[in-house]
C-alpha cells in the first residue's frame, strides 16, 4: 500500500515567461509543494520546501530581485509534516528533485535520512552560489549519489529528467488506485510546458526530451503529472490531509 499526500511549502511570485518561452512578464503566484509517500518500506518525502527564514525574511537567500518568496508559518515543512503525525526522524528516505532553494531549503531537517540525488547532480550544484550549500551541503547529511532509473521502493522509482539542471529528477509513483503519476520537480513547471513541449531551461534540448519522457512516462495523460510550480493545476490536485491511494 502506498499514499501520496501533497502538501504546500510555501511559494514565489515570478514572471510567467520564467516558465514558458514567449510568455508574459507580469508577476504571477506560483506554488511551491512537497510530497509524503508513506510505503511499507517507510516514508519517503519528495523535496523538501522553502526553509522558514522566508516567513520573516522573503529576500532572505537571493536579496531583492526578480524572484519573490511567499512563505506563512504554517509552510514550514516540518509543521506540515507534524499535522500528517509525522516526525523528521520518521522520514527514512528524501528524494531531490535538484538543489535549488525551493526543493531542497530543509534538507537539514532531516538528519536520519538518506538522501537519493543523481551523482552528476550533486556534482554540478556543489559550491554554485544558485544551489547554495547553506541549505543541503552540510556534513550531518547522508546523501546517496544514484545513476540512472533507480527503485527506491516498491512502486516508487527515480527517474532522470535533465534540463533544467544536469541530474534532475523526477519520481515516478504506481499507486494502487491511482495508478501511475510523477513528480515531475522542475522538468515542467507547469501543465502547459508539458502541452507545448516547450520550457524555459539552460539545456532547452535535454529539457524537451525530457517533457517528452515524462509525457510518455503517463501514456500522455497529463492529469497524472504533479508540476512544480503550476497556480492553475494546484488548484485541482487534492492536497494534505487528502491523499491519493
Ligand atoms: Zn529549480
Amino acid at each position: 500500500m502506498i499514499e501520496l499526500t501533497i502538501f504546500r511549502t510555501g511559494g514565489v511570485e515570478i514572471g510567467a515567461s520564467s516558465f514558458v518561452p514567449g510568455a508574459t512578464d507580469q508577476k504571477t503566484f506560483a506554488p511551491v509543494w512537497s510530497a509524503l509517500l508513506r510505503t511499507p518500506e517507510g516514508n519517503v518525502l519528495f523535496d523538501t520546501g522553502l526553509h522558514p527564514v522566508h516567513i520573516e525574511r522573503p529576500e532572505a537567500t537571493f536579496g531583492p530581485g526578480s524572484l519573490k518568496v511567499v512563505m506563512a508559518k504554517d509552510d514550514a515543512v516540518v509543521s506540515r509534516l507534524a499535522a500528517l503525525g509525522v516526525r523528521t526522524d520518521d522520514v527514512t528516505i528524501v528524494v531531490n528533485s535538484h538543489l535549488h532553494f525551493d526543493h531542497a531549503g530543509n534538507n537539514g531537517a532531516f538528519p536520519k535520512a538518506t538522501f537519493i540525488v543523481q551523482g552528476d547532480h550533486l556534482a554540478f550544484a556543489k559550491g554554485k552560489p544558485n544551489f547554495p550549500g547553506v541549505y543541503w551541503d552540510i556534513p550531518e547529511l547522508t546523501y546517496m549519489p544514484v545513476t540512472g532509473r533507480v527503485r527506491v521502493a516498491t512502486g516508487v522509482e527515480v527517474v532522470p529528467t535533465p534540463g533544467h539542471a544536469p541530474g534532475h529528477q523526477s519520481l515516478v509513483v504506481d499507486l494502487p488506485e491511482t495508478g501511475r503519476v510523477v513528480l515531475c520537480g522542475d522538468a515542467a513547471f507547469t501543465r502547459e510546458n508539458l502541452a507545448r513541449g516547450e520550457i524555459r531551461a539552460p539545456d532547452e534540448a535535454a529539457a524537451k526530451n525530457s517533457l517528452a519522457l515524462i509525457r510518455s512516462l503517463v501514456g500522455d495523460d497529463l492529469d497524472r503529472v504533479f508540476t512544480s510550480h503550476d497556480a492553475a493545476s494546484w488548484a485541482r490536485w487534492r492536497h494534505a490531509p487528502e491523499t491519493y491511494r
